[in-house]
């Protein structure tokens, strides 16, 4: 009969020990699947997500319910979403006052989306997580040059530049 105290010791080392969870793939105790998760963005997703960039510029807003963005997404998209906020910090899950963060709603970081558009900031192409801790434990970077057809439509009408619709108001912009 296993005992309490070995079920905790081998999640323990299971936690740890990467190439043993790679190699046994399912945890023998709870049977869940504790193999390296990759997660990697796709041109699509990064093309939604110039969308979102430029209507939160034009609606001069950075943070946004899930239902504000929907008509730029498409069904994969929108469901893939919120991945992006694991990809270097251009997505952010939206947080109340008091630190809660809010299901199905995100921020940009408007200043580093538009360093990544313009070619002056890199994101990871693909992370690797350990499913047992949800960290990332390895990530591939690349810049806006690794999706080129989202370059050439770029290049067709520039760089849609948030800053030149924020400086036509006053009113706060945090
Ligand atoms: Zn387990």
């Amino acid at each position: 009969m296993i005992i309490n105290q070995d079920i905790k010791d081998l999640h323990n080392e299971l936690k740890n020990n990467r190439d043993l969870r790679n190699k046994i793939k399912y945890c023998p105790l709870c049977n869940s699947n504790i193999a390296d998760r990759t997660v990697t963005v796709y041109k699509e997703l990064i093309e939604a997500l110039y969308a979102v960039y430029v209507d939160c510029g034009k609606n001069r807003r950075h943070e946004f319910a899930m239902k504000e963005i929907r008509h730029l997404l498409s069904r994969n998209n929108y469901a893939r979403f919120g991945d992006l906020v694991r990809f270097g910090g251009l997505v952010y899950k939206f947080k109340t006052e008091n630190g809660k963060k809010k299901k199905a709603k995100y921020g940009l970081n408007m200043k580093r989306c538009k360093e990544f558009f313009s070619g002056q900031r890199q994101i990871p192409l693909q992370i690797i997580l350990n499913p047992i801790t949800n960290e990332i434990i390895d990530s591939y970077y690349v810049n806006i040059n690794n999706f080129p057809s989202l370059l050439s439509m770029l290049d067709k009408d520039g760089i849609y530049d948030y800053e030149k619709d924020l400086s036509q108001q006053t009113a706060f912009w945090p």
